[in-house]
């Protein structure tokens, strides 16, 4: 490919919302291109490096006996209603009529799909174990996309959707992908900073589920992993472990005037006390109805929404405490709680806790020296809060560290309830019907990409890895006035070309610099320059974007060599 005719546009000007390194990288050497808000189009370069990921997936898949499929992006309702998610996902899902006034809606994911397509076809045990997979246009009506490719609306992915006769059988597969996944990841230059965690199902539903995640500080999931030994976790299900603690006396139960402290920060100042010596309410709204659910947990302690959903089984939101209401904000606490249609939930963290501050219920009071089981009484404790940095592992009792990650594949274990709100029978051995046992497993393309070109840069630009490069090499012919320069960078061209190998070559008539800061900002893994200078000894010089590394060759042992560090790299 001549970079002349190359229909991109390498630009210094960086959009005002990117943040990340691989964002601002894509853009300026021409990957990338956006169109709205979460929607790219993909230059040539954007759209040969995701091929190449598609097809280290593919590859992948095919090896745990994938049978590559697709199913379309429009489906209509109906499908949809058999499992109820049609009305239970909100407006992330884009749905519209079609000309007949049919519900039809855009896919942001594909279990009914399926289901509907291996139910006819899959009914006997003899079948299974199956798994089917599409690499497929998803769309999924995101409000916070951001990052470039990390956080879009439009995206490829590869899902694919596994069958089992038994827990067992699943639970054998669900580990051939997990090994699956981290062959994907290293072969498409992940090689470092990819870990799995244990995560929370979500609107998918079953039991096990792990993510993958690519550690990263702009990554918007938070991770929970021991110093010690091997336990990862999202914060979204990492347990709570406390210490236990010492027996206090219990000191006289005072109110006092707080005056207009209302933050625990300002009745700690307030008090002369610490964040742990104060309850903490927090107050949420329940979706579509009047009820309300008020939390108390350690004042330097956090809610974890997810936890808290689990425990009281309702679709939690934020309260809006603007509204008039019956909360004496500021001054929320257990003891003479009189809030009608609310819910009260303990965290674990105020178990063993003695001499509190707590709100008083009474505008600008609070209690001190309140405990909770003298002065309110004996309550249930929940573990609804999330884990701090420097708490204790679970599984080991050392301290554990909070990372932060980008998701990049998740893998879960479905159970049957797909199959069994679709009515997928298979027959056992013996004859009988039963619904399959499923497992699905994800992973995004233009997260990937996102995530290798952070993983791969430096401060000239993009490190494309080899395995996934839109261009393997990148020759610059110096001088193309020079004849000779201009016959021998042709020699390479064409011999690379007919080998099989991508090439591109900048055929412009610009500085050496010019070209040197384009090469290095799209990041082709080699790059062959041919000058007047070199060719008066009869060679070339060929450079390893990543390593820096330069080697001189005669120019007819180039093509050679060219081979031979991919072949190397290849091997690693
Ligand atoms: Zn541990």
């Amino acid at each position: 490919m001549k970079l002349s005719k190359l229909v991109c546009e390498r630009t210094k000007e960086i959009p005002n919302d990117a943040m990340m390194k691989n964002h601002i990288l894509l853009l300026r050497a021409g990957y990338i291109k956006q169109v709205a808000n979460g929607i790219f189009s993909l230059s040539v370069l954007g759209q040969k490096t995701c091929n190449n990921i598609e097809n280290i997936i593919r590859q992948e898949m095919d090896k745990v006996d994938g049978q590559e499929v697709k199913f379309p992006v429009v489906m209509p309702k109906e499908m949809w209603d058999e499992t109820g998610r049609y009305s239970s996902i909100g407006s992330e899902m884009a749905r519209f009529k079609d000309r007949n006034n049919h519900d039809m809606l855009l896919g942001m994911t594909h279990e009914e799909a399926a289901v509907h397509l291996a139910r006819n076809w899959v009914n006997s045990y003899t079948n299974l174990p199956c798994m089917i997979y599409q690499i497929q246009t998803k769309f999924r009506d995101e409000p916070r996309s951001r990052g470039g490719l990390i956080r879009v609306r439009e995206f490829t992915m590869k899902d694919a959707y596994s069958f089992h006769m038994t827990e067992e059988d699943l639970n054998d597969y669900y580990f051939k992908m997990h090994e699956a996944y981290e062959r994907i990841y290293k072969r498409i230059g992940l090689k470092n900073n990819v870990i799995s965690v244990k995560s929370d199902n979500g609107m998918f539903g079953g039991n096990l589920s792990h993510e993958f995640m690519y550690l990263n500080e702009f990554g918007e999931d938070e991770l929970v992993l021991c110093e010690n030994c091997d336990y990862k976790a999202n914060q979204e299900v990492a347990e709570c472990i406390y210490p236990k603690t010492e027996k206090q006396n219990l000191l006289k139960l005072e109110i006092v005037d707080t005056k207009d402290a209302k933050e625990i920060n300002e009745v700690c100042d307030f008090l002369k006390t610490s964040a742990e010596k104060c309850i903490k309410a927090v107050v949420f709204a329940v979706k579509n109805e009047k009820n309300t659910v008020v939390c108390f947990v350690r004042g330097d302690k956090e809610i974890n929404e997810t936890k808290l959903r689990k425990v009281c089984k309702k679709e939690i939101v934020p309260f809006d405490a603007s509204n008039e209401s019956e909360f004496c904000a500021g001054n929320i606490g257990p003891k003479d709680f009189a809030v009608k249609n609310c819910e009260m939930y303990f965290d674990l963290s105020l178990k063993g806790t003695y001499n509190m501050v707590a709100g008083a219920n009474l505008k600008n009071h609070h209690f001190v020296n309140f405990n909770l089981e003298r002065d309110f009484g004996e309550v249930e404790f929940f573990d609804i809060s999330k884990v701090k940095n420097g708490d204790i592992c679970p599984v080991c009792g050392k301290k554990t560290k909070i990372f932060h990650g980008i998701e990049i594949g998740n893998i879960f274990q479905l159970g049957t309830k797909y199959s069994k709100s679709m009515k997928m029978l298979v027959k056992t051995s013996s004859g009988e019907e039963i619904n399959p046992i499923m497992g699905c497993y994800g992973i995004g393309v233009g997260r990937n990409l996102a995530c290798v070109v952070e993983e791969n840069l430096d401060e000239k630009g993009i490190c494309m890895p080899i395995s996934i490069a839109p261009y393997k090499v990148h020759i610059c012919p110096l001088r193309i006035d020079d004849k000779n320069v201009e016959r021998v960078s042709n020699e390479i061209y064409n011999e690379l070309i007919k080998k099989g190998m991508s090439v591109l070559i900048d055929d412009r008539d610009v500085f050496p610099g010019i070209k040197f800061s384009d090469a290095d900002l799209m990041g082709m893994p080699i790059r062959v320059v041919v000058s007047p200078r070199s060719l008066e000894k009869g060679e070339v010089e060929i450079k390893e974007r990543k390593s820096g590394e330069i080697v001189m060759e005669k120019k007819e042992n180039a093509v050679k060599k060219i081979f031979e560090i991919i072949s190397k790299e290849n091997q690693n």
